[in-house]
């Protein structure tokens, strides 16, 4: 089992969300697990709306994928209700807390959209906040860190499912219930718990660069890609800044290889899988 993390360009509209599908139908295998970000600046334009802007900016950018991929109209009505009544406790109460509720939606929206168009194209497919499928945090609002639980509760939910999951980067849930988000550019960070939790084969990170590269291709147009790269040359790339790649999101990966590698673990043996990442590549 394979799982495949989009990030917030490669779903900022119709397009790209339908070059994710083909990407997930070529290089998906069966049944794979799809954790998506929110589209492309909307995490920043919702944070913003605890003092500026205004929800409204928010809803036609999405409605605008919506309508040109041809979904239903209303898909996310509910939740930009939901949205409304989130940002009003938001400005009374200024706390980290109602923040993180805000910030949820932004991939709420995302994995709605990609259920709705996966189904479109006669995939069986179904959208999962992360929170409902056992993504445990503790309580730090903002940069929230799985509880030991978190990979038990994701295999319970996730495990050999008879279709395609579409599961939210980025968010989790206090044992107690209350939403949390796992620090900017979390979603890579949820792909690899995700694929650490299901024993997966690979954990894929689609972005808009091929792969790591040297040094930031924005700033130093010259970069180049680099074929392979150990997890802890990757790490230390994260570490120091390469956006990437989350920070966090290397040690899950090695955790899985390094059970494997030794026998004496729980896990099975035989999985493919080296003990050097392999490239990203751009969707
Ligand atoms: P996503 O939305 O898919 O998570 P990010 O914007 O978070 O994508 O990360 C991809 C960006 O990271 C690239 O567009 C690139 O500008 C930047 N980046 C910084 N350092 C590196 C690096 N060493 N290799 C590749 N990309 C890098
Ligand atoms: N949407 C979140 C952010 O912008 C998480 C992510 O993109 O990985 O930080
Ligand atoms: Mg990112």
């Amino acid at each position: 089992m394979l799982v495949l993390k989009f990030g917030g360009t490669s779903l900022a509209n119709a397009e790209r969300v339908r070059n994710a599908h083909q990407i997930v139908k070529q290089r998906g295998g069966k049944n794979p697990v799809v954790v998506c970000s929110a589209v492309s600046g909307i995490t920043n334009k919702l944070i913003a709306l605890s003092s500026e802007g205004s929800v409204e900016e928010i809803i036609p950018i999405h409605d605008k994928i919506i309508s040109e991929l041809g979904l239903p109209v209303g898909l996310l009505l509910p939740l930009y209700q939901e949205l409304r009544a989130a940002v009003e406790r938001l400005r009374k109460e200024q706390s980290k807390e109602s923040l993180d509720v805000v910030q949820s939606f932004g991939e709420r929206f995302s994995v709605r959209i990609m259920e709705a168009y996966f189904k479109s194209q006669g995939e069986q497919a179904k959208a999962y906040d992360a929170f409902d499928v056992g993504m445990l945090t503790d309580d730090r609002f903002g940069a929230a860190n799985p509880l030991k639980e978190h990979a038990d509760q994701i295999k319970k939910h996730l495990n050999r499912l008879d279709h395609i999951a579409i599961v939210t980067g980025y968010i989790g849930k206090t044992k107690d219930g209350r939403v949390t988000t796992l620090s900017r550019g979390g979603s890579d960070f949820t792909a690899s718990l995700i694929g650490a939790a299901l024993d997966a084969e690979e954990i894929q990170i689609w972005t808009d660069v091929n792969g790591m590269l040297s040094t930031d291709p924005k700033v130093v147009p010259s970069a180049k890609t680099i074929d392979s790269i150990s997890f802890q040359e990757a790490a230390e790339l994260a570490t120091f800044g390469a956006k990437v790649m989350h920070p966090k999101s290397i040690q899950p990966a090695l955790d899985t290889i390094q059970a494997i590698q030794e026998p004496s673990s729980s896990r099975k043996a035989g999985k493919k899988a080296g003990s050097r990442a392999s490239p990203r590549e751009r969707a």
